[in-house]
């Protein structure tokens, strides 16, 4: 017996290849013998959490779906990985200076995510970034006086002062001069107040990033020193005899660096001008190679978008060896190394939970109960589906498909002009869904090989539709917004083998509003092997990996606004192994509505002055009206989500 003739039974493995977990997972993710997605979120510990556990227990403390779900382990986690790799490389190859982790807080501005990576972080002496007036009023009170803050970003004279009211306090902030102005700003402030700033300059290098924000560095950069602008502000320092106050050098290529030769070059490139201003006799103590250590977010190794080409232990030893060899060539100090990686810290961390609502199907099975007249098209159309039944060649079968294309044409014209009933239309329209379906079922059972362009076709036409509750502009904005693929996968009845082909789509009234690219074994696809959906059952899939940037980008189209989220914590004491921390309800309609200025109390006044009306007018009872009026002030309250899950009562 032939091995493909033994019928292989579905296993959780198998779910976990189709989905390419490996890949993306990160080792957090894996899929558990119950067929649930089951994380683990300690590096080194055998502590699993079974996600449809966390669910249920939100749920059972009041949380609605969707549902943001944080594993706070995961972030301390990842910095723990990060700063190990560092130190590794440096005791490795005998660096003489230390490494540092700065999180730039525009990744994911969430306090508790802020706190959770302080205080992973401490023992590493992490440090943190911020970009503007407001995140840097949120990170002053964070950061005491022994903590990094470095400050990047457009800087006005209210920020400077800011800056220079912490460093008077002892705080270790560091404004990171991005234009020319901005020193010359610095200087006339330090002048009126007699003081000394400490200070870092980012330059703008010629080497260039790689993959999507490769314009965030290179010459043509908005940001960033050009070299004769550096020399300047050299020569300006050295007239006024505070060369001692630039500590630090910083370049920044974009996020998600796809190519780790990208990164070499500029930390080559830095580490040059670095060992020139140190010959000079400047005292510079920190080089920041800025941010962009990028996470894989699928398996398609092709596509810049979704993957990297390097690991963490990799993306370490480039930047540590990269600058001990240019230091040993140019004899001088090797630096403090700094690293402002945001994504790769908190990405993993955050997974959200879309509950299926209902599932669409283009196909409908071919009607038992016929009208007595069909008309003469319908009964071509019949005919077609009968020899689709007879046969399994493919050539006869892609015959039939284009028999049933050119009928439907017929079809349409006909009830254009008027000759053609509803019924028949429906019947007509019934046996080519059955005729597609068939022919692609037999088609691919075929195998032929190059495959089909009817059969791709076929494929996509007949692709399911999976309703989510959720919102692809709030929840995955980047998605929408730039393409960037996110691992999405069901989180049960991973045991089942995935029978359905579908597309995801959300709740707005956009025909954006949908998952248009997965991640699979196969690499990057258009739609997602799925389950049979039940009516009376939940259903629900995981988007992964939303931990950075997505939550603070997400809109409000359609009025649909931030989701109920949990923070969870593992713990091996706690009977199934994890506790939530904390529970934050998502914005309710009420608040949303006053965003966009309209008001509670004045909807209510409105509503109930018209019932009113309708009342006096002898329209309703005065029961019902009231029922009515309560019925809608309620609704104020809910979330902007549907939750509404199959199986719960409604
Ligand atoms: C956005 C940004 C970062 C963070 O980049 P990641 O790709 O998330 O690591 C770091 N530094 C600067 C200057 C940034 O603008």
């Amino acid at each position: 017996m032939n091995d493909s003739t033994i019928k292989h039974e579905w296993s959780c493995a198998d779910s976990q290849a189709l989905y390419a977990m490996e890949s993306w997972a990160d080792g957090f993710y894996a899929v558990n013998r119950q067929g649930h997605v089951s994380v683990c979120p300690i590096e080194g510990q055998t502590l699993h959490i079974d996600v449809m556990k966390v669910i249920r227990a939100a749920r059972a403390e009041g949380a609605s779906l969707p549902m943001l779900i944080r594993f706070q382990d995961v972030i301390s986690s990842r910095v723990r990985r990060l700063n190990l790799k560092f130190q590794d490389a440096i005791r490795e190859c005998g660096y003489e200076g230390t490494y540092r982790s700065i999180y730039p807080i525009k990744v994911n501005q969430l306090h508790e995510v802020v706190a959770e990576i302080l205080e992973a972080g401490q023992e590493f002496n992490i440090g943190l970034e911020c970009g503007s007036k407001a995140e840097l009023l949120a990170a002053l009170p964070l950061v005491g006086d022994e903590t990094l803050l470095l400050c990047n970003g457009v800087k006005d004279a209210t920020m400077l002062n800011l800056m220079l009211n912490a460093q008077q306090l002892g705080q270790q902030v560091v404004p990171i001069i991005e234009k020319y102005s901005e020193f010359d700003q610095l200087m006339s402030l330090i002048d009126a107040r007699q003081i000394k700033p400490r200070m870092g300059v980012r330059v703008k290098l010629n080497t260039r990033g790689s993959g999507r924000w490769f314009e965030s560095g290179g010459a043509s950069s908005k940001f960033g020193l050009t070299i004769p602008e550096l020399v300047k502000l050299v020569r300006t320092l050295e007239n006024r005899e505070i060369t001692g106050q630039l500590e630090l050098l910083h370049f920044h290529l974009g996020s998600q660096l796809s190519d780790i030769q990208v990164l070499r070059s500029a930390v080559k490139e830095i580490t040059q001008i670095y060992a020139d201003l140190v010959l000079r006799g400047l005292q510079i103590r920190y080089l920041d190679v800025g941010g962009g250590l990028g996470v894989n977010y699928g398996a398609d190794y092709n596509n810049p978008d979704c993957s990297i080409n390097y690991g963490l232990r990799e993306y370490a030893n480039v930047v540590v060896y990269t600058v001990k060899e240019v230091c040993d060539e140019r004899q001088v100090p090797m630096p403090d190394l700094l690293s402002e990686s945001g994504r790769a810290l908190t990405a993993h961390h955050s997974m959200l939970v879309v509950p299926v609502l209902g599932v669409h199907r283009p196909d409908s099975p071919p009607a038992t109960d016929l009208p007595l007249e069909l008309h003469a098209v319908v009964l071509r159309m019949k005919a077609v589906y009968n020899n689709v039944l007879l046969t399994e060649k493919g050539g006869i079968l892609l015959e039939c498909y284009h028999d049933a294309q050119e009928i439907r044409r017929e079809t349409e014209q006909l009830a254009r002009l008027g000759y053609l009933s509803v019924e028949n239309m429906a019947q007509s329209d019934r046996f080519y869904w059955s005729i597609c379906r068939e022919v692609l079922h037999k088609l691919a059972a075929a195998e032929l090989n190059p495959v089909p362009a009817e059969q791709l076709e076929l494929e996509k036409q007949l692709t399911d539709l999976y309703l989510g509750d959720f919102s692809v502009f709030h929840s995955i904005i980047d998605h929408w917004a730039i393409g960037q693929v996110f691992p999405v996968m069901p989180l049960h009845r991973l045991h089942e083998k995935p029978e359905r082909r579908g597309q995801v789509v959300d709740l707005t009234c956009d025909s954006d509003g949908k998952i248009s690219q997965y991640v699979s074994s196969a690499g990057t696809v258009d739609c997602l092997p799925l389950h049979d959906f039940r009516q009376d059952e939940p259903y629900y899939l995981g988007v992964f990996l939303v931990g950075a940037y997505q939550e603070i980008l997400g809109d409000a189209h359609n009025l649909f606004g931030r989701v109920d989220e949990v923070h969870i914590y593992a713990r091996a004491e706690e009977k199934e192994g994890f506790w939530i921390e904390e529970l934050l309800k998502g914005i309710s309609v009420k608040e949303m509505l006053s965003q966009v200025q309209y008001f509670p109390n004045d909807l209510d006044r409105r509503m109930s002055e018209f019932i009113r009306r309708q009342i006096n007018a002898g329209c309703i009872k005065p029961t019902e009206g009231t029922r009515i009026l309560n019925n809608y002030t309620r609704h104020l309250e809910d979330t902007t989500y549907c939750d509404i899950c199959a199986g719960d009562p409604l």
